[in-house]
Formats: structure tokens, C-alpha cells, sequence
């Protein structure tokens, strides 16, 4: 009956990932957590240093807590394909796409090649596992 049916999110060609730029969105949200004892650092926005004081702090009162796995968390955004349901027509396919993501993201775009590319080598991996 309805003719505008969602779009499976598991058509990865719809969706493109890329970093999460928007305004007052940190480019890295940095924190450590001890191995010994479960303890958490605060997590901090766009700086690594205030983990590396707090993990000093932390083994200056427990010396025998001297691992720690330090985290870098970002935030990802998912966005549809610009061509998928707008506009239609006969365009190509890289150069709305790169250009929705020029103005979505800036200057993260370099970034997020970076990811496309990561992501792309998953991909080899997957079907090598196909008998
Ligand atoms: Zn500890």
C-alpha cells in the first residue's frame, strides 16, 4: 500500500559513516582505567594529558597499580546517501555525495576517508572466512 517503505539499514550503500563534527562535539573524548583496580579517570574532552596526570596520581598513591588501558572515545554519525530518496535525476554518484559530506562534515572529510578506508579492510576479511 505504501509505496515510500524504509530503507533497510543493512544496505550499507545507503549509509555512508563518517565523524561527528557539529558544533561543541569533541574530536576525541580521552580516558584510562586502571587494570589493577577497576578504578575510572575522569573522561576529558580533546586532551590526553589530564588522563596521563590522573594515571601518575593514581600510581603515586597505589605503586603497584602500573597498568592501565587508556581509551580514546569519538563520536560517529551515520548519514543516508543524499541521492537515496532526494532529488533522484541522473547525477553521479561521488560528487553529491562528496559534496553533502563537504558541507555536513568540513574539514572532517579527510578523516572520515581515513575510516572508509579502515572500514574497507574489514571487508577482505569477511569474505575470506566464505568456504
Ligand atoms: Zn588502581
Amino acid at each position: 500500500m505504501s509505496d515510500a517503505q524504509p530503507v533497510s539499514i543493512v544496505r550499507g550503500a545507503d549509509w555512508v559513516v563518517c565523524a561527528e563534527r557539529g558544533v561543541g562535539v569533541p574530536e576525541g573524548i580521552f580516558g584510562a582505567v586502571c587494570q589493577s583496580c577497576g578504578v575510572e579517570s575522569p573522561l576529558f574532552d580533546d586532551d590526553s594529558l589530564p588522563v596521563a596526570v590522573w594515571v601518575l596520581h593514581h600510581t603515586a598513591g597505589e605503586p603497584e597499580h602500573t597498568r592501565f588501558l587508556f581509551r580514546e572515545e569519538k563520536h560517529w554519525r551515520v548519514v543516508r546517501r543524499p541521492e537515496v530518496g532526494e532529488g533522484g535525476g541522473g547525477g553521479g554518484r561521488a560528487s553529491p555525495v562528496a559534496g553533502f559530506l563537504d558541507r555536513a562534515a568540513g574539514p572532517a572529510f579527510v578523516g572520515l576517508m581515513c575510516l572508509l578506508t579502515a572500514l574497507s579492510g574489514l571487508l577482505p576479511a569477511l569474505t575470506t572466512n566464505h568456504p
